[in-house]
């Protein structure tokens, strides 16, 4: 096992996938394997189902929580909700255990939209079934009926996010209905978008767990800042090998 990895090119990222459609296919966009290949690793995608939470961690140098449908409310207490979306039951739970088996660990995890909210579920806090109703239309977050925006995004200078950034104010590719509501204790808000939705957060007790609710995977390919963040948690996992 040893020797054929010491052929791969890169760290070995794996990268969680939307769960069996209706035509019974497992489904990544590209573009998050693109972001993770121009930063040097290399991507392995990881279905729902996978059971062997601590065989894969032990083989994987680095975990990215992908984006996706909305988790089942009832996995932290929420109400079901007529705008709620694409509910995989086999995909909450397959993410939920290998987030849970990450920060335990502490395991270098990048997380994007629905994998921040599997994080901050998976500690323990609570999501906004439909962001509109609790902050109105003020920032749009998503266009009709599920198409993604950009807006701004504030982001603390202290945290490891603007270092890695480079900046403290970005344009986001936008692209979810839901947000953190309660968060969770152990996590600390980095950034928020003007009408005060939590866009991104760090677990302080963690080597190295970041998560944003935008998808910097989208216009990585002409935005250096947002490639940055796939470029840094690459070259963090790669420091860690030496
Ligand atoms: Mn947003």
């Amino acid at each position: 096992m040893e020797n054929k990895r010491k052929s791969l090119s890169g760290p070995l990222i794996g990268l969680t996938t939307y769960g069996r459609n209706e035509e019974n296919e497992f489904m990544m966009p590209a573009e998050y394997v693109d972001s993770v290949r121009r930063a040097g690793g290399v991507p392995l995608l990881i279905p729902p189902g996978q059971t062997d939470v601590a065989g894969i961690l032990s083989i994987l140098d680095g975990l990215l929580l992908a984006g996706g449908g909305d988790l089942d409310p009832a996995l932290y207490g929420g109400e079901m909700h007529e705008t709620i979306y694409m509910i995989d039951t086999e995909r909450d739970l397959s993410e939920l255990e290998l987030a849970k088996a990450a920060i335990d660990r502490g395991f270098p995890t990048l997380a994007i939209c629905r994998g921040l909210q599997i994080v901050n579920v998976a500690l323990g806090g609570t999501l906004h079934e439909h962001l509109p109703d609790v902050v109105g239309e003020e920032v749009t977050h998503r266009l009709p009926p599920r198409e993604p925006v950009e807006h701004h995004v504030k982001i603390d200078p202290q945290c490891r996010l603007a270092k890695l950034m480079g900046e403290t104010e970005v344009l986001t590719a936008s692209w979810h209905h839901q947000a953190i509501d309660k968060i969770a204790p152990a996590l600390t808000m980095t950034a928020q978008a003007e009408d005060g939705t939590i866009e991104a957060v760090e677990l302080a007790d963690h080597p190295w767990l970041i998560a944003v609710q935008w998808h910097p995977e989208l216009t990585s390919h002409r935005d250096a800042h947002q490639q940055q963040i796939f470029d840094g948690f690459v070259d963090w996992v790669c420091k860690q090998k030496k």
